[in-house]
């Protein structure tokens, strides 16, 4: 099994959450967004990410709109 790069994953993520407990452990990120009908911050725009608006429905929004 590999080893977790949680140092980088720390060092790139894009999450403007920076006291979350979560950073850098993504597998963890994921699973405790999904679970809420939402997707992690990094997979957001910054001007979208920054509202904490993590829902589907925006992340389909904000795509259909820059397509
Ligand atoms: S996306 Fe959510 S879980 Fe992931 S680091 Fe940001 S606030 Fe924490």
């Amino acid at each position: 099994m590999p080893e977790c790069n949680l140092e980088q994953n720390k060092a790139d993520c894009t999450c403007t959450y920076t006291s979350c407990g979560k950073r850098g452990l993504c597998c963890e990120c994921l699973r405790s967004h999904w679970s809420a009908g939402e997707l992690p911050g990094c997979l957001f725009p910054k001007d979208v990410e920054k509202t904490y608006d993590r829902s589907v429905e925006k992340f389909i929004a904000t795509y259909q709109k820059r397509r």
